[in-house]
């Protein structure tokens, strides 16, 4: 297993839109274990393949308090099944340090695919809805800077800008 890196905004890799898996080989079983690796050592709560620049359908989630509960989200598809929203604080792997409210519909339902091809269903509602919406927005290539006001993703853009000429 191996760590990989993780891509920051404003990276324009992270806007690319990830295209459906299509085999459910070795290879994508250890892309899978590496990026629950990675995400457990950030530490986070959610990865899309988009922020290790794997530009491929694929999410590991795991909201539960003990890291004991991974969910492997592959081709995912979710319908809102309630009016509802909910404003929660949300920060990103690719956004570090910040962490800025946004509204979602607070329940969901998911389907999706396993690290084995089978497709699963899944009720979502609260965090974990919120999440698996944040994460499958990254395979469209959308962060959650973009519901921000410009302002405030400017601020964040120049203040990560400044960081990464630092670490060069
Ligand atoms: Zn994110």
């Amino acid at each position: 297993m191996s760590l990989l890196p993780i891509l920051e905004f404003p990276d324009p890799r992270l806007r690319t839109i990830a295209e459906p898996v299509t085999e459910f080989n070795d290879e994508l079983r250890q892309l899978v274990k590496d990026m629950f690796e990675t995400m457990y050592d950030a530490p986070g709560i959610g990865l899309a393949a988009t922020q290790v620049n794997v530009h491929q359908r694929i999410i590991t989630i795991d909201t539960s308090e003990e890291k004991d509960n991974p969910l492997v989200v592959i081709n995912p598809q979710i319908e809102v099944l309630a009016e509802e929203t909910e404003r929660m604080q949300e920060g990103c792997l690719s956004v570090p340090g910040f962490y800025e409210d946004v509204v979602r519909p607070n329940k969901i339902r998911l389907t999706a695919q396993n690290e084995l091809g089978e497709e699963y269903v899944l009720e979502a509602d609260d965090l974990l809805a919120v999440c698996i919406q944040h994460e499958i927005d990254h395979l469209e290539g959308k962060l959650f800077v973009d519901y921000l006001s410009p302002l405030k993703r400017s601020r964040i853009r120049s203040k990560l800008d400044k960081l990464h000429r630092q670490k060069v």
